[in-house]
This record gives C-alpha cells, sequence and structure tokens, in this order.
C-alpha cells in the first residue's frame, strides 16, 4: 500500500480532490521523510460534506437496523482481510510499530464496526402501560454527527466514532487530526466497499479551523472528539452554543497504584503496558506510578531490566517494538518535559534522551523519586516518560491519585482483591484496570470523568450518545379538558 491517497477527501461516496486547499505534507516519523501530501478543506469542500451527509442521513435513518448492520458488520470483514496493509498504512501514519498496529488498529476498528453492527438490528424502545393508556418509546438517531480525531490511533478513532454513529442512523463527517490524515480514508472507502450509501460517511482534512467550521455549523446535531483538554473545552463550547450533544475523549494523567503484595512482574508488565506502548502517546496512560516504598526499589530494578530489552528500529519491521513520536514537534514537547524532570531533582532510571537515529525517537524514560508537586507528575507528556511515586498508606495513595483535574483511567495491582475492589471504588476514573492496564475491548465503556471528558465510547453505553428518545403516550379514551 503506497502511502500517497488517491485524493484528499471522501464526499458522498467518492474520492474527491481540491488543490485550493493549503497543502498539508505527511511526514514518516520514523525517517522524517514527507511519503504524501493532502490538502486541507476549503469552505466549499466542508460544504459539498456537510450537505451529502445531510441528505444521506434521511436514506440511511429509513433502512431497517438489519440491513444497516449487515453494511457494518460486511465492513469489518473487509477490514480484518486488509489488515496487514491497513496496518502498513497506520506505520506509516503514526510512525508506531507493525507489530503493534497489525493488532491494535484495524483490528480495533473492525472490533466496533462488527460489534455496533450486531447491535443495530436490536435498538428498539419501551412500551410502558399506564392503565388503558400507554406510552411507547422510540429509539431514534440523533442526525449528522461530526468525529474530531487525535493523531495516535488514526483508524481506531475514525470506527469508534463511526461504526456506533452509523449503527443508531445517523451520518458522519470526520476530521482527521492533520498529522495523521490517511488512515480514516480508507475506513470511508471500505465502508462504501461494504455497501454504505454514499455520503452516510465522509472524510474531510484541515487543521482546528476545518474543525471549527463543522463544529458550528448548524446543521450538526452532535459532535465527538478525541484531543486535548484544552481543545475539548473549546469544541464544548462551541457546540453548546447550538445546544449540541458531545461526546469529549480528553486527555489523563492517569494513577497506577502497585501495592506492597502486588506481583511484581505482572505490575511492572502493567506500568510498561501503561507507559510504552505507541511510544506513550496513549490518552489512558497510567503516567503516575505510585509503588509501595517497601517494594519501590525491586520494582525499579526489574523495570529497569525490562525496559533494557525494547527494540527500536524501523517501525514496519516486526522485530521492532517501540517507535518514534509522532511528529517533531511533540517530539519536541516531550523532551522539554524529561529535561523539566531533571531540572526538578527527579531520579533517572533509564532513557532520558534523543535516541541518535533519523526521525524523531526518545528512549523509554523512567524517572523515581519524583513528588506529586513536579510538572512530570502534573502534566499529560504523551510521550515515553514514567513518573515513579512513592507511598506508604491507602488512603493517602488515594488522596494523591485523585488530586489532579483529569479522570480518565486508574489502575491497581495487588493481591488482595477486598482492597482491589476498594480502591478502585475511591477512585475518581472512568476506565479503571485490577491486575492489568490500558485493556480497550470494544465490549467495556471507556471515556473520563473531570477534566478528562464526557460521554462513554464502545459498548452499549455509545448508543445513548448517538441516539435519542422518543417518548409517545397515546389515549385510548375521550380527552377530558377543564373547559
Ligand atoms: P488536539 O486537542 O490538539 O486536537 C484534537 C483534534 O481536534 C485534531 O483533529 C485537531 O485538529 C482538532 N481541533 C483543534 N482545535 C479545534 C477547534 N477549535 N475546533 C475543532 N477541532 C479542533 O489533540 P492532539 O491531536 O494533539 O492529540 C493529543 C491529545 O488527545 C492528548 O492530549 C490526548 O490525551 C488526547 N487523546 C485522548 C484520547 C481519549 O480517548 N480520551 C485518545 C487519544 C488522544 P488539528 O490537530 O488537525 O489542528
Amino acid at each position: 500500500m503506497t502511502p500517497q491517497p488517491k485524493a484528499s477527501h471522501f464526499i458522498n461516496g467518492e474520492y474527491v480532490e481540491d488543490t485550493k486547499g493549503t497543502p498539508i505534507p505527511v511526514i514518516y516519523a520514523a525517517t522524517g521523510e514527507q511519503i504524501a501530501v493532502v490538502h486541507t478543506a476549503t469552505p466549499e469542500i466542508v460544504e459539498r460534506a456537510l450537505a451529502s451527509a445531510k441528505e444521506a442521513q434521511r436514506t440511511w435513518a429509513s433502512m431497517t437496523g438489519t440491513e444497516r448492520g449487515r453494511i457494518l458488520r460486511r465492513a469489518a470483514d473487509i477490514m480484518r482481510e486488509r489488515n496487514h496493509d491497513l496496518s502498513v498504512l497506520e506505520t506509516y501514519d503514526t510512525g508506531k510499530p507493525l507489530q503493534e498496529t497489525l493488532v491494535a488498529d484495524a483490528t480495533s476498528g473492525a472490533d466496533a464496526l462488527e460489534y455496533f453492527g450486531g447491535l443495530a438490528a436490536s435498538l428498539t424502545g419501551e412500551h410502558i402501560p399506564l392503565g388503558e393508556d400507554w406510552v411507547y418509546t422510540v429509539r431514534e438517531p440523533l442526525g449528522l454527527c461530526v468525529g474530531i480525531g487525535a493523531w495516535n490511533y488514526p483508524t481506531q478513532i475514525a470506527c469508534w466514532k463511526g461504526a456506533p454513529a452509523l449503527a443508531c442512523g445517523n451520518s458522519m463527517v470526520f476530521k482527521p487530526s492533520e498529522t495523521t490524515p490517511l488512515c480514516a480514508l480508507q475506513v470511508a472507502e471500505i465502508l462504501h466497499e461494504a455497501g454504505l450509501p454514499a455520503g452516510v460517511y465522509n472524510v474531510v482534512q484541515g487543521m482546528g479551523e476545518v474543525g471549527s467550521a463543522l463544529v458550528t455549523d448548524p446543521r450538526v446535531n452532535k459532535v465527538s472528539l478525541t484531543g486535548s483538554v484544552p481543545t475539548g473545552k473549546k469544541v464544548y463550547a462551541a457546540a453548546a452554543e447550538g445546544m449540541k450533544h458531545v461526546t469529549m475523549e480528553l486527555g489523563g494523567k492517569s494513577p497506577l497504584i502497585v501495592f506492597e503484595d502486588a506481583d511484581i512482574d505482572n505490575a511492572v508488565g502493567g506500568a510498561i503496558n501503561g507507559n510504552f506502548y505507541s511510544s506513550g502517546q496513549v490518552c489512558s496512560n497510567g503516567t503516575r506510578v505510585f509503588v509501595h516504598k517497601d517494594i519501590k526499589e525491586r520494582f525499579l530494578a526489574r523495570l529497569a531490566e525490562r525496559v533494557a530489552g525494547a527494540v527500536l528500529g524501523d517501525p514496519q519491521d516486526e522485530a521492532v517494538n517501540f517507535g518514534p513520536m509522532v511528529s517533531e514537534r511533540q517530539m519536541e514537547i516531550v523532551l522539554g518535559y524529561i529535561e523539566k524532570g531533571k531540572a526538578e531533582g527527579a531520579r533517572l532510571i533509564c532513557g532520558g534522551e534523543r535516541v541518535d537515529r533519523p526521525g524523531y525517537f526518545i528512549a523509554p524514560t523512567v524517572f523515581a523519586d519524583v513528588t506529586d508537586d513536579m510538572v512530570i507528575a502534573r502534566e499529560e507528556i504523551f510521550g515515553p516518560v514514567m513518573s515513579v511515586l512513592d507511598f506508604e498508606t491507602e488512603e493517602e495513595v488515594i488522596e494523591r491519585a485523585n488530586a489532579t483535574e483529569f479522570g480518565l483511567s486508574a489502575g491497581v495491582f495487588t493481591r488482595d482483591f477486598t482492597r482491589a475492589h476498594r480502591v478502585i471504588g475511591a477512585l475518581e476514573a472512568g476506565s479503571c484496570f485490577i491486575n492489568s492496564y490500558n485493556d480497550a475491548p470494544v465490549e467495556a465503556p471507556f471515556g473520563g470523568v473531570k477534566a478528562s471528558g464526557v460521554g462513554r465510547e464502545n459498548s452499549k453505553e455509545a448508543i445513548k450518545h448517538f441516539s435519542q428518545v422518543k417518548s409517545v403516550y397515546v389515549r385510548m379514551g375521550d380527552v377530558e379538558a377543564a373547559f
């Protein structure tokens, strides 16, 4: 698969180019080389996408759930058949190792299409008896939905938003991050190959201003954003102007708590998955690793040993398991945080620098003796930087874990299950893990509390965020009136 797409946008069932839009170069993060170019959507392109989505939604909603579900499930099958090529493209788009993308991106997108395809036929209402009268409810689509994606999971985000939206009978205009514009076009192409009516799922490229034009358009009924908290606040406010529904999947600074009775190797494995997968560019990462002081040095020694096993290199080589930052800009941001960590006196256990090779590689970095007030313990870094903090008591660690504006995820490692449930119950987070970290099956709700977001993706919960309930009161007798 060559990285250069057939055209920049996918509108009304076909690829559309408009070279009047500002060129967006696509840079391969592993080499720094330009591998493709797309053009930002002009106002005419945005209008075409919105108009076709608006028009197509009526036809799509009038089909039965079984018919809609069949198309989504067919798209899931095509994605799985093409998993290898789609994974190679995802690696070009993001720089993530092929070893990861083969199992985490198109496969996760296919899971979402299959799961919501399976649900589509069972989205029914209720019958509520009221003596001889009754109420029935109808689960209706919201209408035209806008999806806006971050750059870390371009295929997965396009599907996690598109699949539930489409299952409910909505149409979508999706804008990928301008850093990773390639993969969503493949999702659109596959959906249409599977039989999706033209216009139901459209992709337009561009930066924040294209996103903003989509969010503020009066035809749009719902906005689902994956991005940072500052962008989320802006988009939420803009959507509120039009009283639009929102789902906000935003950032985090999640706690991962390792008690003194934990299985050390499993806890180290969880910390590695929660900090270094996708080179740390995962919103739900457990970047504040609280380790009980009695096991801290054993934990750090084992962690350093295992981190030394990371294989950096050409991400298209399946033996490589650690890739670059998505962009030069992100690399600079992360290196800036590493310098802050050093300056604030955190103890560097490993990494802590850019890797001397082409591309935007940063060595997996672990800081120990991190304290709650340090910048690296407070702000989302979105890179391979783990902060290990010490603690002594359960009460203390719960309070410190919750002392953040974020609330996306949280994890606990302990052999004491009573404590595990008690602690998880006290943590302010939406997506939690016991003796594990960062699993995201489509069957489980995913999303945050506090500044980390609003609404849930995946699972039956997502249906609630892409549909609304109409209730109908039916009187069987005469109407009584005062006069
Ligand atoms: P940004 O918040 O910078 O951007 C997210 C998307 O919003 C991009 O497509 C961006 O366009 C677009 N955008 C920016 N400004 C506006 C605006 N005013 N109106 C509408 N759209 C706008 O995030 P990043 O792409 O840098 O992704 C990293 C962040 O995403 C991290 O903070 C991370 O925590 C979060 N994230 C959250 C996840 C979750 O599920 N909770 C999952 C993955 C990431 P463009 O960038 O093209 O200008």
